[in-house]
């Protein structure tokens, strides 16, 4: 079983009595291991996908299975649930609360998920090691640079160890040395056997994954392999 199945998905939105297909028919499927970007030009349905494969939206039609959980036949707490449990997200933004060390920006998802307070902090300064910032893990947010911002919340997306790591635009406000800096911790947990799913519009950033799926007009239009990985799937 593949770890993303999509099949004919299509979404619509209604304006004002106009539909508009956003995706119009998406095959996709993923396994788990690899590390792939989603691209395409603006408007090309990109953020809709990216909603769909977060379940942070369901599609008009079409089958969509993750892990194993068919997502179109889930109410609104089950796709909730399913999001907490199984997918770790990456945002432009970061996303940090700005009041909150990073320790403790750390540890939210596992509040959430009810952890204990003493297993909490452990996992949390685990995951702050991984991304190699464990000797800031006490420092807010507005101590630390864009790139530290973005390992705390790689780190705070790995904490609950989902099966799929989601990243939206998640150099978009890295300067170049630093998204470079972010791009070699995505490959390193990659080879650690890590999920990754990541939506950009930037070329150099989509070329560091092993796959790129591009899409057009709410369709994949072409889905390429990389390198040494060629064949593989
Ligand atoms: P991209 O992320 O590639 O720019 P989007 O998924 O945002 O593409 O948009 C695909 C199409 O769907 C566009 O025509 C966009 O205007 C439309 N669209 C996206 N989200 C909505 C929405 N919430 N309501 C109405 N139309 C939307
Ligand atoms: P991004 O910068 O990630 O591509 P967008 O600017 O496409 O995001 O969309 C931002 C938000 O607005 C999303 O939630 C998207 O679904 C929504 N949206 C996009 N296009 C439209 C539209 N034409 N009408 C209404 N909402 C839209």
């Amino acid at each position: 079983m593949s770890l993303i199945e999509i099949r004919d998905l299509v979404r619509e939105y209604v304006i004002g009595g106009q539909v508009i297909r956003a995706l119009n028919g998406v095959n996709l499927t993923i396994e788990r291991g690899e590390f792939v970007a989603i691209m395409g030009p603006s408007g090309s349905g990109k953020s809709t996908m990216m909603n769909m494969i977060g379940c942070l939206d369901v599609p008009t039609s079409g089958r969509y299975v993750l892990d194993g959980y068919d997502v179109s036949a889930l109410s609104e707490d089950q796709l909730a649930e399913l999001r907490n449990q199984k997918i770790g997200f990456v945002f432009q933004n970061f996303n940090l609360l700005l009041r909150m060390t990073a320790l403790e920006n750390v540890e939210l998802p596992m509040l959430y998920a009810g952890v204990p307070p003493r297993e909490r902090r452990d996992r949390a300064m685990e995951a702050l090691e991984r991304v190699g910032l464990k000797d800031r893990m006490h420092n807010r947010p507005n101590e630390l640079s864009g790139g530290q911002q973005q390992r705390v919340s790689i780190a705070r997306a790995l904490v609950n160890h989902p099966v799929l790591l989601l990243a939206d635009e998640p150099t978009g406000a890295l300067d170049s040395r630093t998204t470079e800096d972010i791009l070699g911790l995505f490959e390193e947990l990659h080879e650690q056997g890590n999920t990754i799913v990541l939506v950009t519009h930037e070329p150099d950033v989509g070329q560091r994954a092993k796959r790129i799926v591009r899409f057009r007009d709410g369709r994949v239009e072409a889905d390429e392999w990389m390198g040494a990985d060629l064949g593989t799937a």
